[in-house]
């Protein structure tokens, strides 16, 4: 019942979009089109956030049979590359989503863009202003209190042509002249406080080289290639509502018929324990507070990849979140519910030790080895099952075994027994203490002929099951254990303290000598399994044929959820 809830609540808040558009496809607007566009900037790589506008504009034209653009909002060729563009198509593909031929940027608009700009200077709408950036700020006034005009406001036509043409042809210093929109200094607006329009830029741009020495802001850019590509719904974050009086300015001046890009704002999505901001994240990089924009820690799509993520998952956790027009701070165990989901349907089980203790079968012949045949998936028959080495010697989890074992303890301890998964029961007959450290170095057991798993006589009944490695056949691997980047619910959100304050310095925990079944030997990057007992790891791109490397995506439980009760 409760889910049946959740899922109603969820299309109801999801709906407000969706009633919009179909609103307007009742009313014929468009030509009954429905085209939406995602528009990233390619100044860092995407992030979770960037995936649920993701999946709001490919969703909403692919549930009314429209299309759906990429657009690079490539308007400041300072801080963008195209190591940024191959990485946001190469993320948005993963995603599993299709812009077909649809790949356009904004800088395919600079001409148009300068056109209407000219036009505008034209129709006495924008005017050269030769004050500086901080100055012109000054003058915006406050949301109560009107701005003061600039005091070239009054500058010819001709003159402000002159001028414009000039810094295009990069007469002026940087920073010494921009170009404004001639709207409203009085306006409550304060968007609308006749807003910077063009600047000067001389660093080349990734596309047009050194074509232009004038860049469109982005609020200037943004709204008419909208305008230009024929988008029907413009979906974005709340923060532009506020710039939407302007860009529906813009439009007036523009538009020759009925069409309008229609834009309709919703909330962000904002994950606990993290930040999502790509010049943060960019800072986390360059300052080697993780290895890259792929570390498994960061929320960016690739590192969420690498971390063993799947597309499913991440789609999976922006469908339960939804579509609101409220802000808020979205729960992080709930991505990690949404993949341990996923996973646990698709991810073969498998066994893995991270802290290797061995096991000495004193009554099994040192010269035998047989294979028990375990079960892939017990959720998914169609996955199977393999075979796995059983010998007298294993590996089992050193937190597997207690000398002094208290009340409950259900696994091995001096003269308890356990069954080893798909193998047999054996029981604890001594072990061999470091008498320095106090480590446990060995422990000896025998096992029961009588108990093997699945096998008539195998009706004997213990309470606890330990997944184990032949010790003779096991392969070695490096695992990486990641906790959440920073200790912080709200890194970025608490006041006069810098985020990177509350960087977890306990995030990565690096596991040497793990042992793992033979079977894991010829996985692949990326490939995901279900290590029993212990969470879902993937195979990371660090790992070679005779370097296995083990990212730990998830554990089986939320270990969080616990401590923080
Ligand atoms: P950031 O603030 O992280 O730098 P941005 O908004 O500057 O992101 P863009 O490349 O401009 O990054 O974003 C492209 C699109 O993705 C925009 O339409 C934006 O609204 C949307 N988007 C960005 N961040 C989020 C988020 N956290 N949640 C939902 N949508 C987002
Ligand atoms: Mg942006």
């Amino acid at each position: 019942m409760k889910e049946n809830n959740q899922t109603e609540t969820r299309n109801e808040s999801r709906s407000f979009i969706e009633s919009f558009i179909e609103k307007d496809l009742k009313e014929g607007k468009n030509d009954h089109r429905i085209h939406t566009r995602f528009p990233p900037e390619p100044n860092g790589y995407l992030h979770i956030g960037h995936a649920k506008a993701i999946c709001l504009n490919f969703g909403m034209a692919s549930k009314y049979g429209g299309k759906c653009n990429l657009r690079f909002d490539d308007t400041n060729p300072v801080k963008e590359d195209v190591e940024y563009v191959d990485s946001i198509k190469e993320d948005i593909r993963w995603l599993g989503f299709d812009w077909e031929e649809r790949e356009f940027y904004a800088s395919d608009y600079f001409g148009k863009l300068s056109d209407f700009a000219i036009d505008l200077i034209k129709k006495g709408l924008a005017y050269v202003d030769d004050q500086p950036a901080d100055v012109i700020s000054e003058q915006k006034g406050t949301p109560t209190q009107a701005g003061q005009e600039s005091p070239f406001k009054g500058r010819s036509v001709a003159e402000n042509l002159d001028l414009f043409k000039r810094m295009n042809d990069g007469e002026f210093d940087e920073g010494s002249r921009v170009l404004r929109a001639k709207v409203d200094m009085a306006s409550p607006n304060m968007h609308m406080r006749d807003p910077i329009i063009y600047r000067i830029i001389k660093t080349p741009h990734h596309r047009t080289g050194n074509a232009w020495m004038v860049y469109p802001m982005y609020d200037f850019a943004h709204g008419q290639s909208d305008y230009f590509e024929g988008v029907t719904h413009s979906l974005c974050t709340l923060e532009f509502e506020v710039h939407r009086p302007l860009y529906d300015w813009f439009i007036d001046q523009l538009k020759t018929d009925d069409y309008r890009p229609r834009q309709i704002e919703f909330n962000r999505l904002n994950l606990t324990y993290t930040v999502m901001s790509k010049r943060k994240l960019l800072e986390l990089v360059r300052e080697g507070n993780v290895t890259g924009w792929d570390d498994p820690r960061m929320p960016t799509l690739c590192g969420l990849r690498r971390r063993g993520y799947t597309p499913e998952s991440i789609k999976r956790f922006v469908d339960l979140i939804g579509y609101t027009k409220v802000e808020a701070i979205n729960d992080v165990s709930l991505l990690e519910h949404a993949v341990r989901e996923d996973l646990n349907l698709r991810a073969p089980r498998v066994f893995g030790v991270l802290n290797p203790l061995k096991v000495i079968i004193s009554n099994y012949p040192g010269d035998k080895v047989e294979d028990v045949d375990l079960i892939n998936n017990p959720e998914d028959e169609s996955m199977g099952s393999r075979k796995v080495t059983f010998c007298n010697e294993v590996f089992i989890e050193q937190e597997d075994f207690m000398e002094s074992p208290p009340n409950k303890f259900f696994r091995l301890a001096p003269g308890m027994e356990v069954r080893l998964k798909g193998a047999y029961i054996i029981k604890c007959e001594g072990f061999k203490k470091n008498e320095k450290t106090g480590a446990i170095e060995e422990v000896y057991c025998t096992y029961d002929p009588q108990t093997r798993s699945g096998e008539h006589a195998s009706e004997k009944k213990v309470k606890g099951t330990l997944h184990w490695v032949s010790a003779r056949h096991a392969v070695e691997a490096e695992v990486r254990l990641y906790d959440r980047l920073f200790n912080h619910e709200d890194p970025s959100g608490q006041k006069d303290e810098d985020y990177r304050k509350f960087l977890n310095p306990d995030s990565l925990k690096i596991l040497k000598g793990c042992k793992l079944e033979p079977s894991l030997k010829s996985a692949k990057h990326l490939e995901k399994f279900q290590f029993q007992r212990l969470g879902y790891f993937c195979v990371d791109y660090d790992s070679t044929a005779t370097k296995l490397v083990f990212n730990r995506t998830v554990s089986l439980k939320d270990t969080w959820a616990k401590i923080n009760k």
